[in-house]
């Protein structure tokens, strides 16, 4: 399986959506460590996974951010 480069602040698309109303598959790493946490772009809602957990579920990488976006919402 090949691994894909993704660096903080990316927006990625995600195989599965994200189980909320927009079924989103799109999130944006907001944090970037041991762990990984995405936010997703429908809802805003903060995921935390392990690094390895993400790498498995990622499907590519859309586009750099140089910063959190806007989350709706809030
Ligand atoms: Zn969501």
């Amino acid at each position: 399986m090949e691994t894909l480069k993704y660096d903080l602040y990316d927006v990625v698309e995600m195989k599965k959506p994200h189980p909320c109303a927009t079924h989103s598959k799109l999130f944006q790493i907001v944090r970037l460590g041991a762990d990984i946490k995405v936010s997703c772009l429908g809802c805003g809602n903060l995921i935390m996974m392990s690094r390895f957990d993400f790498n498995k579920k990622i499907k590519k990488v859309i586009e750099h951010h140089e910063g959190p976006l806007e989350k709706k919402g809030q």
